[in-house]
């Protein structure tokens, strides 16, 4: 497998500019002779659709929601980081270049970063253009506020609805294209499988989620923009429709997946309340600004406030444990995730949680009213107040919130090079679904960022190269052995989950997969659980091929079905989860190896034997998947401890 990360030469901060003069280019006249499929329209997708159009290529979109905008992208809270610097505090782009690295402990490919980090400032100012309605100084400027792992205030937001608002503006992009007739816009649409001719990525087969027709669609390139995996868990914050098949299927037709163990837990979610549930919440990071996060000192008041005998408001200032002030007196509160996340999970387990279940400490914003006035903090939070108000019945105004750490993001993906491309020529994966840029732990704000910086500025220029090479006759018919063998799978796996009529629902087997998931290969990993889940997983993976009860027929809306497929390779995929936990012998970022921690509790990388990117090989079915390196190269940043002391 050939993993050539094709950084260009030279020094780093011209890398990017080089690489564009040195990239192909094709010609006004020849784009329209082109055809690209973009599969997604979250942030990714739809900046990537949307430009690709405005350049002239065709475009032809798919998504499984009813409507673009409804892509999970849309649930972004807090914010979107920008070296803009317009606080004159200190920010630059080589700043945010090293926030990054650092902050993904140092498992990131350091030119995309860098990269990232330069075209982060476009971004806001493509955003502003169309109309995003970034929050504004008195004065008219763009606000920012800050986010962990920074000790600058660079993330522009809209208050807790970043997300939607940046969403609404890459969909009216989208829509005028729609409009122009350039983007074929496929909703409701699911790839089920992408095609090679001749090793290069020409096409998908989509399955029609409401009549249940199943198509074939060629192009000259296939752009995966397809989001994280993180519902590998079952709970988590992500899109209850968020999934890993199209990335998955692409995996088994030979693209490599690479650091599929690395996963972000984050600290501020809405604690487990019980067994009914299917999805946690997230309370923003932006809340960490003014939120103080604590815990009693004693397990004796942590014990009484669990038993409903104490209240936060009855122990005294004296009484409480402000651990991450404590701990980390640089950062405080604003640790990046990893760590606020293991310190929130450390308190619990001394017995200090707050919440009925043990699992849950405060996030307190007593201080901050007092300091700005409940006004103010209202302005900032209020949605998210609001809404935390409304999932829990309590009046964070006046209590404490609670929180504890869930699943949020991911940073494995499939593995691409600087280009974005996949080891698959003409197979391009932009946003959450590829591995690039954020290591072993990815800084909050940071994602919405990629994913328009891949969209909006790396991809639109690196295609080209690519499509230049093949030339516009380099589309193959659907009528091809390569399309016809794609589509009988898809049908076979279809029929075959229709077909077994057993007693379990594909919720109850995603439920189980993901409690071994959470147990064996979450927060905190060792590699007896890794093992015992590698073992359990494949027999949970029998029992769903024997035992699946998928009501319904394929010919209509079936939702059941819809989920069956995306538990079934989820069930695969969170094997291969745990074999790379398994095989990184170290902790890093949001990787925690229980058997590699430093005296003070904290991750301990292995530099000398796991500077690099794991990527993973199918090998085909029930066969174990070969792990290929790429070795990481730091020329600009030196790798240290990373300290937030
Ligand atoms: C609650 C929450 C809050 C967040 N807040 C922030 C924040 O404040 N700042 C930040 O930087 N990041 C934040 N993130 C992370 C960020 O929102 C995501 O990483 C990002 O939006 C992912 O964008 P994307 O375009 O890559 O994927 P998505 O938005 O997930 O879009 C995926 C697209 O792919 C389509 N798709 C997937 N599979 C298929 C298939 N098989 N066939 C057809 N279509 C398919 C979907 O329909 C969808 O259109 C947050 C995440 C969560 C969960």
């Amino acid at each position: 497998m050939n993993l050539d990360a094709k950084i260009p030469s030279g020094p780093m901060a011209q890398k990017w500019g080089k690489h564009q003069f040195d990239l192909k280019l094709v010609n006004p006249a020849n784009k329209r002779k082109y055809e690209v499929i973009v599969v997604g329209s979250g942030l990714a997708g739809a900046s990537a659709a949307a430009t690709l159009a405005e350049l002239g290529y065709n475009v032809k979109c798919f998504c499984f929601q009813d409507s673009p905008r409804r892509a999970h992208s849309i649930a972004a809270q807090g914010g979107i980081n920008a070296a803009k610097n317009y606080q004159n505090d200190g920010d630059s782009v080589h700043r945010l270049f090293y926030d990054t690295v650092k902050g993904g402990d140092y498992r990131s490919r350091e030119a995309n970063v860098h990269r990232l980090a330069q075209v982060s400032v476009n971004i806001i100012d493509q955003c502003a253009a169309q109309g995003v309605p970034f929050a504004r100084e008195y004065g008219g400027l763009l606000a920012n506020r800050s986010f962990g792992g920074a000790q600058v205030s660079r993330t522009f937001y809209a208050r807790g609805q970043t997300g939607q608002q940046l969403l609404l503006g890459a969909y009216s992009s989208l829509s005028r294209q729609i409009g122009l007739g350039k983007v074929q816009m496929f909703p409701r649409t699911e790839m089920l499988d992408v095609v090679l001719v001749d090793g290069h990525a020409k096409g998908i087969v989509v399955r029609d989620m409401v009549s249940g027709e199943i198509s074939r669609h060629s192009a000259h390139a296939v752009v995966l923009a397809t989001g994280g995996y993180g519902n590998a868990f079952f709970l988590s914050t992500n899109a209850m429709g968020s999934n890993v098949t199209a990335s998955f299927r692409a995996y088994k037709r030979g693209a490599a997946f690479a650091n599929p163990c690395y996963t972000q837990i984050h600290p501020t979610c809405i604690p487990v309340s019980g067994e009914h549930q299917s999805k946690l919440t997230l309370m923003s990071e932006s809340l960490r600004n003014d939120g103080r996060v604590w815990v009693p000192k004693s397990q004796a008041v942590a014990e009484k406030i669990r038993k409903g005998e104490l209240k936060a408001s009855d122990v005294a200032e004296g009484d409480r444990d402000y651990y991450l002030e404590r701990k980390y007196p640089s950062f405080g509160n604003l640790v990046p995730r990893d760590v606020a996340s293991r310190n929130a999970k450390e308190a619990c387990d001394e017995g200090r949680g707050v919440v009925g279940s043990g699992l849950g400490v405060y996030l307190d914003f007593e201080d901050a009213i007092g300091r700005l006035g409940e006004s103010a903090v209202r302005e900032r939070y209020g949605n998210l107040f609001d809404m935390y108000e409304k999932i829990t019945g309590s009046n964070a105004y006046k209590n404490p919130m609670t929180i504890f750490p869930a699943v949020h993001y991911t940073m494995g993906g499939l593995w691409v090079d600087y280009n974005l491309m996949s080891n698959v020529p003409g197979l391009y994966v932009v946003g959450e679904a590829n591995f690039s840029d954020h290591g072993a732990n990815r800084l909050g704000a940071s994602a919405l960022m990629q994913g328009l910086a891949d969209g909006y500025f790396v991809l639109p220029y690196t295609i080209g190269q690519y499509l230049a090479e093949v030339g516009p006759d380099d589309r193959p018919s659907v009528e091809g052995s390569e399309f016809a063998g794609a589509e009988e799978k898809v049908r076979g796996q279809i029929d075959q989950m229709l077909s077994i009529k057993g007693k379990r629902t594909p919720t109850s087997f995603h439920r189980e997969l993901g409690q071994i998931m959470w147990d064996k290969c979450g927060m905190a990993r060792n590699k007896a659980g890794l093992e015992e889940a590698i073992k359990k997983i494949p027999e949970l993976r029998a029992e769903f091929w024997d035992n699946l009860n998928v009501p319904g027929e394929n010919g209509s809306l079936n939702q059941s079905l819809e989920h069956a497929g995306r538990v079934a390779d989820f069930l695969e995929f969170g094997e291969l989860m745990c074999r790379d936990a398994l095989q990184r012998e170290e902790s890093c970022g949001g990787h925690f190896r229980e058997e590699h921690q430093t005296p003070e509790g904290e991750a301990k990388r292995d530099d000398e034997n796991f500077s690099f990117v794991g990527a993973w090989e199918y090998k085909g079915e029930n066969q174990t998947p070969e792990l290929h390196k790429e070795n990481l190269v730091y020329e600009e940043v030196k790798m240290t401890q990373r300290s937030y002391k």
